[in-house]
């Protein structure tokens, strides 16, 4: 790495007749030698590298409880190992914005576990549903980022939890914080049709090489990846993602795209025209979270994601530091991959490569349970399969099924709650986490969500149309408001009797996945365009039948 020794500070301005211009203010780069941390979260980076909070949890904390923790680590350092505080029961979404942390939040955790590319063996699968049953209340949730996710976590359990997890070779390192977070992958990976090369290997090496490498642990912010030969994840919602391209002259590869973000100041990433090849794709991306590190914005916390200095520098000059200061060679050029009209979610029946069987279910808004899981894997084992994959788009998917056992197969996850042929509402519905647990909410979500999704069934059931629902809490798009059909952005509105209640901004007409003419594109947030929570589903049933009345032959 290059390091400029521009200095961090201003110098003195001189006393003349005509003032001489004003220096802009430094972003907090480190590659331009702003170190002094600039904030109070680059300061208790700086203090302590974050990994180093596993051992006080273990030794410390484990053993004197929730009232031992060092609010530094409380709130900042133990987001690196996957804990978060959990919101206490009883507090509206009114109140989430004046209280202080500590009287958001209870005595309990709210625990990720990251599952790179989504790839979980009936082993790893058994441990998840036994740590939920035993240390989280039952609580388990498929994320759209591919994490399982619990609530109601004890510290005093972490180091059994860990000790469980680790044994199976899961992991929670790095599964929040400014840090590399979970390496999104194709739920179909190695099994596909139509996927010229598996990047599972990619994958691999950078979570081995990578995850819990204090090279790499104290980003500016968090650094979110998804490498996939098919279409099948938000690549565009990510800071680096390698899309499936098959070179003219090289072979298959991977497209590379950066700067990709969707909370506040959504930005589409953006193409660097680059083809990678498998092998080079770990060190592709280790370029590029160099640059987010030394170069990266760390003054203001909402601009420190990638996607702000990808738009101030533009893609060609962002690759030309990755090609001189990181990689030491230039990259190949290479084509744009083609894409599909829509994502692909693989609900339902498929066949892989090989002959046999996939099947996607869908539970609902990504809520199951260790009890749920637990008899999903007993159902897998009797179906002669050793594999499952977590979706993007908070399904999952039992692969290696053979032909004659698929309508066997259906019928067990329906049995569980799993849907393989749900409806169109139940299919494309997602939630975040919202108001039941996450202490940033506005809004209730998973059980509107829940709620939604039993009302459109209920009422049209023979909606026949692909169509996406993203169910936010607050504005910060955890589940991508701006990218679904319809979007909804948690917030207050007014009800009925002029109170403030629970509501929603609605976007509408986003996509992903170049779902339109080949253009990703946002969701229309218009003015005036709210519902609160207790009308949604009438307000969805609205635009749904408003949209069967008048769309166009074919569309
Ligand atoms: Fe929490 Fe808001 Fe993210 Fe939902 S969108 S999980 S409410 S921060």
């Amino acid at each position: 790495m290059a390091v400029n020794s521009t200095p961090d500070r201003p110098e003195r301005p001189v006393a003349t007749a005509a003032r001489a211009p004003r220096r802009p203010r430094g972003e907090g780069q480190w590659a331009l030698g702003h170190r002094e941390p600039l904030n109070p979260n680059e300061r208790m980076k700086k203090d302590d590298d974050p990994l180093n909070v596993r051992a006080r949890i273990e030794n410390i904390y484990a053993h004197g409880g929730f009232a031992s923790i060092d609010p530094q680590d409380l709130r900042g350092r133990f987001r690196w190992w996957g804990l978060y505080t959990q919101r206490k029961a009883g507090i509206d979404g009114g109140r989430t914005a004046v209280l202080e942390p500590h009287e958001l939040e209870d005595e309990f955790f709210m625990l990720r576990v990251r599952v790179d590319g989504g790839q979980l063996s009936l082993a790893q699968l058994r441990v998840v549903a036994d740590i939920s049953r035993e240390f989280a209340r039952d609580t388990a949730d498929i994320t759209d980022r591919q994490n399982i996710q619990y609530h109601w976590i004890r510290v005093e359990d972490m180091p059994e939890i860990w000790r469980r997890l680790e044994s199976v070779g899961l992991q929670t390192t790095e599964a929040c914080g400014d840090c590399p977070r979970i390496v999104l992958g194709s739920p179909v990976a190695g099994v596909a049709r139509d996927e010229l090369v598996d990047p599972t290997p990619a994958i691999d090496e950078i979570v081995r090489r990578y995850v819990g490498d204090k090279q790499y642990s104290n980003l500016p912010r968090k650094f979110k990846s998804s490498i996939s030969w098919l279409v099948d994840t938000p690549y565009e919602a990510n800071d680096i993602a390698f899309l499936g391209v098959d070179h003219p002259d090289h072979g298959p590869g991977f497209d590379v795209w950066v700067g990709g973000g969707l909370a506040t100041n959504p930005m589409l990433a953006k193409r660097l025209g680059a083809w990678v090849p498998l092998a080079e794709v770990p060190d592709v991306w280790a370029g590029v979270v160099g640059i987010f590190r030394d170069y990266g914005y760390r003054r203001l916390r909402n601009r420190a994601r990638l996607k702000f200095l990808v738009a101030d520098w533009g893609v060609e000059k962002f690759r030309e530091v990755l090609e001189k200061e990181y990689l030491g060679r230039a990259l190949l050029d290479g084509p744009a991959p083609e894409l599909p009209s829509r994502p692909i979610d693989h609900v339902g029946v498929h066949e892989q490569a090989d002959g046999r069987y996939y099947v996607g279910a869908a539970p609902v808004v990504g809520r199951v349970s260790g009890t749920q899981l637990a008899r999903l894997a007993d159902v897998v084992a009797a179906h002669g399969s050793d594999r499952v994959r977590l979706t993007p788009y908070q399904k999952l998917l039992v692969l290696d099924v053979a032909p004659e056992r698929t309508d066997s197969l259906v019928a067990a996850l329906r049995g569980i709650g799993l849907e393989a042929r749900p409806s169109a509402w139940r299919r494309g519905t997602m939630a975040c986490t919202g108001i039941e647990y996450c202490k940033l909410a506005i809004v209730e979500t998973k059980a509107r969500g829940e709620e939604l999704v039993a009302r459109l069934e209920e009422r049209l059931r023979e909606f026949d149309a692909d169509i996406s629902i993203h169910i936010n809490g607050c504005p910060n798009a955890c589940a991508r408001t701006q990218v679904a059909d319809i979007g909804l952005k948690g917030q207050l509105v007014v009800g009925p009797d002029g109170r403030q209640v629970e509501g929603f901004q609605v976007h509408l007409g986003g996509g992903l996945g170049m779902a339109h003419g080949q253009t990703a594109g946002f969701g229309r947030k218009l003015r005036g365009l709210k519902t609160t929570a207790e009308e949604l589903p009438g307000y969805v049933e609205r635009v749904a039948r408003r949209y069967l009345a008048s769309r166009t032959e074919g569309e």
